[in-house]
């Protein structure tokens, strides 16, 4: 995988001075450095910009990469809903958001992703976007969620479902990590409700769309 995003990105890369400010920020205030990959992001505003989607969920936004990249999609017309367990993520990620230009079209809800999304789901609201890219235990909850708060033909992209390629190798050591994003590609790829199938860049993202 690191050949393949490598040879990705040096051809395909392109500088992009907020973004890199944005890697900056999480480094300076010690947070992991764990954001998606330049392309992987760049994908996002594909996706988001080419399904003309205007209403979307985040589940996981650390500095506010990947928030970016799906606003990008959007442009000026759209809203983004970022949930985040951290405080001080969720305030750098506003912080980022608003300097490239975002911050009125952003709303954070700090906690856990579960109790966001249970409150979405009693407040009736509908996405037609969603990203999940939190914590691994929880994906299939946050999956369930999005389904149930998704407008027909929402699309779920999901990241990290490769799990740096070790869901493919037959001698990789055993690791909860692993076992984990394997079962939930099974789970994913037989949900009744979703097609969806596997884009091997950055650490692997599912694309699913909802059938309703
Ligand atoms: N999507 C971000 C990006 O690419 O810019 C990266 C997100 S990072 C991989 C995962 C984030 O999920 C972290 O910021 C972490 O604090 C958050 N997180 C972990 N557990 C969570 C939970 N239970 N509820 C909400 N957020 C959670």
């Amino acid at each position: 995988m690191k050949i393949i995003n490598h040879y990705i990105d040096s051809v395909f890369h392109k500088q992009d001075t907020i973004l890199e400010e944005v890697i900056s920020s999480i480094e300076e205030n010690g947070m992991p450095a764990i954001s998606v990959s330049a392309s992987s992001g760049k994908l996002l505003t594909m996706l988001v910009s080419m399904t003309g989607a205007k209403n979307i969920l985040e589940i996981g936004a650390l500095g506010g990469y990947s928030g970016i990249c799906l606003a990008r999609g959007f442009g000026r017309e759209g809203k983004l809903t970022s949930l985040e367990l951290e405080e001080k993520y969720t305030q750098l990620a506003y912080g980022n958001l608003s300097k490239a230009g975002f911050g009125e079209q952003v709303t954070y809800m700090t906690g856990p992703a579960l109790q966001s999304l249970e409150k979405l789901v009693q407040g009736n609201e509908r996405f037609d976007f969603f990203f999940i890219d939190a914590d691994k235990d929880n994906y299939e909850n946050y999956l369930n969620y999005c389904v149930k708060l998704a407008n027909s033909d929402a699309i779920i992209v999901t990241d990290n479902v490769l799990a740096a390629g070790s869901v493919a190798d037959p001698n990789a050591k055993p690791k909860r990590y692993t076992e984990l994003m394997k079962k939930f590609n099974v789970a994913v790829a037989n949900h009744p409700q979703l097609e969806s199938v596997i884009i091997p860049i950055g650490d692997g993202m599912t694309l699913s769309k909802v059938k309703k």
